[in-house]
């Protein structure tokens, strides 16, 4: 099994949010969920990139090769990089003159385009398709498409054709040019040729692949604009039509077969469906000639091409290249010295097939038993759980691959159960209305608040309690209403929260007995005023007091002043007799003696 740095598409756990959108759009299911985590299996992946374009959270991802490509280049070595023909999808007319200066300012010694070697696959493709008979044959410079027919449809592997994709052979002519020890980085669109490039039988041909938005990545890390840079050119000119290779029929164009789409043996598909369609063909005709690209409209839509800019504008610029690029350089085509075998183009393609384990009916039937999908009825076949039938989706969970729990209908039963669970059992009273204020469902605390019965079904909640506040919210703009309301009658006093299911035409109340509340409060009312009383008696007491305190300080006042104007004569007349009647007074009132 593949570490996540090893393996090409992979989940980024962390922003996973077990939403299955994934496991819905993989053509192939070959995401597993388990403990809620959506994890990419490496032996069914196919490398199409779907689930990357489609997870809402941007949990899916592929393995970036960015760091290989920044040691070959800050390493010193001769570097040759092969740029896949679908890049004009992805610049304007003017950046377009000026990409091989962004690759040469990068720092790659040779500067190439893919449709060197695509010119090449064609060639050999066309030779290939003059000596099939009667056999079918599908010619794929795809991956993910390639990918697909060995992992699940092994036995049409010998209906594809045996020559190399644009890629490979470009590779290959850049080693016999340049010399084998060059470093060839392929950038394209495309994730699966990351995958292409590590087949055994490619290993050594391309040292890393980039993708488009890995290009852009590289581009802004060196702080490069493209509007300071000159126009110039790449350093060879690819042959044919084979600038039209990334889109759809442009591999015939480049091979000078007829396709007008009006033979109907020979056949451009392009898109899962499509591709689809062409299994059947290739399953039940004979003398199919197709072309196949894994990407709806072709690799101008490839999932590393990420761009504002609709499908058909970009086909447009790759087909307004092709033309310009033929235009400006006349008759200089590369002379096509390879037609002659000096190197082999031959491929060899072997299936790879994606072994299902197999169980009984009855393993099958405890799993739709354990979702409630018992019988055929029960069996909505909805594919909210991205698996195409309810039987499907329960083999699935017995391969370990989906959880029981992906059942939509079956979530939502369990939710609904556990709604009413709660209900039944919380010690506040639910009543749900419909808008006639008729009564659609009561729980048992609404009955013991109430004292009512399910014979109250159907009836209007006005002949149990006051019905005011819910036609005033059914009247009114407002969504829900929370008041305290008495009900006499029962000797209740309720908190209600009252409020709108729009959609089912419902008004539902909760109310919250706070009698024993609100006695509580009142108890503390008359407490709280009680103390009031007694505060304000103590506060009247101890102003009474004061005001004696202060009767009597201001006589004590009074006396010490005497005392010390005494003290004063006696200090300023020490003659005088201690039997004066005043001094007597001052020595008698600083005594201790208690008043
Ligand atoms: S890359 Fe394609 S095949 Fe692989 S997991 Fe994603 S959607 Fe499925
Ligand atoms: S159509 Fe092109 S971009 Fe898409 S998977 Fe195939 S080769 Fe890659």
């Amino acid at each position: 099994m593949l570490t996540t740095s090893e393996q090409i598409v992979y989940t980024n756990e962390a922003k996973c949010r077990d939403c299955y959108k994934c496991v819905r759009v993989c053509p192939v299911n070959a995401i597993r969920m388990s403990g809620g985590q959506a994890s990419v299996v490496n032996e069914r992946c196919i490398m199409c990139g779907t689930c990357i374009r489609n997870c809402p959270q941007n949990a899916k991802t592929y393995r970036r090769d960015i760091h290989k490509v920044r040691e070959f280049l800050d390493g010193g070595y001769t570097t040759a990089v092969s740029i896949a023909p679908s890049f004009p999808a992805l610049f304007n007319e003017w950046e377009i003159k000026r990409i091989p200066s962004l690759l040469r300012k990068l720092g790659f010694r040779y500067v190439y385009e893919t449709a060197v070697g695509a010119f090449y696959s064609a060639w050999f493709s066309a030779t290939e398709l003059q000596s099939k008979d009667k056999r079918n044959l599908v010619c794929s410079a795809c991956p993910s498409f390639v990918n697909y027919v060995r992992k699940y449809h092994p036995s049409l592997t010998d209906q594809l054709s045996g020559v190399d994709s644009p890629m490979i052979a470009h590779a290959k002519i850049i080693r016999s040019t340049v010399g084998s020890d060059v470093k060839t980085i392929f950038i394209g669109p495309c994730i699966a040729k990351k995958g292409e490039a590590g087949e055994p039988g490619n290993k050594g041909l391309v040292d890393a692949v980039l993708t488009f938005d890995e290009l852009l990545e590289l581009t802004e890390e060196k702080g490069i604009s493209i509007d300071t840079l000159e126009e110039s050119c790449f350093d060879s000119v690819p042959a044919g039509a084979s600038r039209l290779y990334p889109v759809s029929g442009g591999f015939f164009r480049t091979a000078g077969i007829d396709y007008s789409g009006l033979k109907d043996s020979v056949t451009a598909v392009s898109g899962y469906e499509e591709v689809s369609e062409l299994i059947r063909m290739l399953k039940e005709e004979k003398g199919v000639i197709a072309e196949a690209l894994f990407c709806q409209t072709g690799c101008t839509n490839g999932p590393g091409l990420k761009s504002d800019i609709d499908l058909h504008s970009r086909k447009r610029r790759v087909i307004r290249y092709a033309a310009a690029g033929a235009e400006s350089t006349g008759n200089e085509y590369d002379p096509m010295p390879y037609t002659d075998g000096s190197i082999s183009f031959a491929r060899k393609i072997t299936p790879s097939p994606v072994t299902e384990k197999q169980f009984t009916e009855e393993q099958v039937r405890e799993v739709l038993e354990h979702t409630g999908r018992i019988n055929d009825s029960d069996r909505l076949d909805c594919g909210a759980c991205g698996y195409s039938s309810c039987y499907e989706k329960a083999l699935a969970v017995l391969r370990g691959m989906a959880e029981k729990e992906m059942c939509l209908p079956y979530m939502k039963k369990m939710a609904e159960q556990r709604s009413d669970k709660i209900i039944e059992s919380t010690p506040n009273a639910i009543v749900i209305l419909n808008y006639k204020l008729e009564i659609i469902k009561i729980n048992p605390a609404f009955r013991r608040f109430f004292v009512c019965g399910n014979s109250s079904i159907g009836k209007p909640i006005s002949l149990i309690i006051d019905p005011e506040h819910f036609i005033r919210l059914r009247e009114s703009r407002e969504e829900k209403t929370e008041i305290q309301q008495e009900h006499p009658k029962y000797g209740l006093v309720c908190h209600q929260l009252i409020y709108k299911l729009k959609e089912e035409n419902q008004i539902v109340g909760i109310f919250v007995d706070v009698t024993k509340n609100l006695t509580d409060t009142r108890k503390l009312d008359d407490l709280r005023r009680q103390t009031i009383i007694q505060a304000r008696e103590l506060l009247n007491h101890q102003i009474e007091m004061a005001q004696k305190m202060a009767q009597f300080l201001g006589e004590n006042t009074a006396r010490g002043e005497i005392l010390v104007e005494n003290l004063i004569q006696l200090t300023a007349d020490p003659a005088k007799s201690v039997n004066d009647k005043s001094a007597k007074n001052w020595l008698w009132d600083t005594g201790t003696s208690k008043r």
